[in-house]
């Protein structure tokens, strides 16, 4: 027998089929009151399985506690901080959510006549027209499910424009500091990825654009603020090449956070943008649920849009499908809906001075992170950050700490480690984004576990080895989990 109690009442869990107890079950079905007909009549013997499926045998609460349990394994925003470079793993207010779950739109079937739905066609098209207003764009589609697939929609717009022109194109400018989705989508849109350093103040230059830039390539695809936490501060000259070549400027808006309501992108030259609601706009992020990429684009490219799009005539709002020059169609009906409520709300709720306000603080704090930080870990660029800032393991390295070590002795401290060894032109890297959800304290407190982990380093280097000491599961073999992953129970 095992006692469950591992840690105080942290329980330990197995299995949910070490769990199983043949007979034992957590519902009492009603009786048949229909006549028992044979399988075999109604599904052909060779769909049919041989015999049980083998699902585990328990009782109600052996369910709830198994799930109960391994949820408070978990960890999230709402457990501790979360300061994972690029990925905005901010706090998302509970008054999202509840609106999201109104029966008004949870029970709205996608089917329903466009009479009945007015309320959540409305809600799209003011979405529509207040993310034009944050990214300075003339049309937004909701439709792209995510960051990447956003990605895709625009780039995809972008061939369609050249294509439509009778004059493809075939390159797509892409900085080294780049997301990897970035030259993913391109590959998958059909163009060809030309690579392009950043400058030693890790943001792009003129000279550095004008280089590469031709009338075969269709488009510089850049983040801004990119992937160190900085301002692209040459973004207008840099716009004016790539247009004076007919080129278009996609900018990946995925760190949206730092800059709303300070910076409109439409005004700093971009042509097509992705938004990742789930980043910026009140939506968890990164527990692979679903997301929301909406794409905006200028005037030029409005036409290639997908269908449908809502159109507002008078009070009435319809879908328009008819839209001979669209890309088609990313997905099924409409996007994800309840994420485009939790964003509306959000932005209702801030305001346009609210949302400015998020931007600063999210800004005031990554900075105080780095100025705090930037004696005991390396810094890639010491320069004014936006909302992350890069450090690295330079400093550590000379005991033969990695930022692995590290990223792992934070767990040991209640802390989710940041992102590391992203992006790739800094080695060792970490990428701390804190966000302007977290208070003074929280900051302080990460400050001063990393400073004790820099101790560490000096102290005692072997322990930050084995670290994370405190966690149920210890350090983990990341390559063979990720090279020989078992996910099958073997009964
Ligand atoms: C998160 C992120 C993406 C991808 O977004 P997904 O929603 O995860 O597909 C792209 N670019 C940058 C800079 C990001 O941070």
């Amino acid at each position: 027998m095992t006692i469950d109690g591992a840690k105080g009442l942290i329980m330990d869990e197995p299995l949910i089929f070490e769990r199983n107890s043949e007979g034992r079950s957590g519902v009492l079905p009603a009786p048949c009151d229909v006549p028992e007909a044979d399988l075999e009549s109604l599904i052909p013997k060779s769909l049919l399985r041989d015999g049980a499926a083998g699902f585990p045998e328990v009782s109600e609460i052996d369910a709830v506690r198994h799930y109960t349990r391994l949820s408070q394994w978990n960890f999230g925003v709402d457990t501790g901080f979360y300061p994972l470079g690029s990925c905005t793993m901010k706090y998302n207010p509970k008054v999202n959510e509840a609106v999201s779950r109104l029966e008004g739109f949870t029970m709205l079937h996608p089917y329903q006549p466009e009479a009945l739905a007015q309320g959540a066609l409305r809600l799209m098209h003011e979405l529509e027209a207040y993310l034009c207003e944050i990214s300075g764009m003339d049309a937004v589609t909701l439709q792209p499910s995510a960051g990447a697939h956003g990605e895709l929609c625009g780039l995809l717009m972008i061939a369609a424009y050249f294509k439509d022109r009778k004059r493809p194109r075939h390159k797509v400018i892409i900085p080294d500091t780049a997301h990897g989705t970035n030259p993913a989508s391109s590959h998958l849109a059909g163009f060809k990825v030309v690579p392009v350093k950043s400058e030693g103040k890790g943001v792009l230059s003129a000279s550095a654009i004008e280089a590469v830039m031709d009338e075969d390539t269709a488009a510089l695809m850049l983040t801004n603020p990119n992937t160190l936490g900085l301002f692209e501060r040459n973004i207008k000259e840099i716009a004016a090449i790539v247009h004076k070549k007919g080129g278009f400027v996609y900018c990946d808006g995925a760190n949206l956070n730092a800059v709303m309501g300070l910076a409109k992108l439409g005004d700093l030259g971009v042509d097509v943008v992705q938004l990742n609601l789930h980043k910026t706009f009140s939506t968890p992020h990164g527990g692979g649920g679903p997301g929301s990429g909406p794409v905006g684009v200028r005037k030029a490219l409005e036409p290639y849009l997908p269908a449908p799009r809502i159109r507002k005539a008078g009070k009435k709002y319809s879908l328009v499908y008819d839209r001979p020059r669209t890309i088609g169609r990313l997905k099924a009906f409409y996007g994800n809906f309840s994420i485009m409520v939790r964003a509306y709300s959000y932005i209702r709720r801030m305001g346009g001075e609210g949302l400015k306000r998020a931007s600063i603080v999210a800004i005031l704090n990554a900075n105080y992170m780095k100025e705090r930080l930037k004696d005991t870990l390396s810094l890639a660029f010491d320069e004014p950050c936006m909302h992350e800032c890069v450090f690295s393991d330079k400093l550590q390295a000379e005991n033969g700490v990695t930022t692995m070590d590290m990223a792992k002795r934070l767990i040991d401290y209640g802390f989710h480690p940041p992102t590391v060894y992203f992006p790739l032109v800094v080695p060792g890297a970490i990428m701390v984004e804190p966000t302007e959800t977290e208070t003074l304290e929280t900051l302080d407190s990460f400050i001063e576990a990393v400073k004790k982990i820099d101790a560490e380093a000096k102290a005692s280097p072997e322990l930050l080895k084995n670290a994370p000491l405190n966690t149920k599961v210890r350090r983990v073999d990341e390559t063979r989990a990720a090279r020989e992953p078992v996910l099958r129970w073997k009964g």
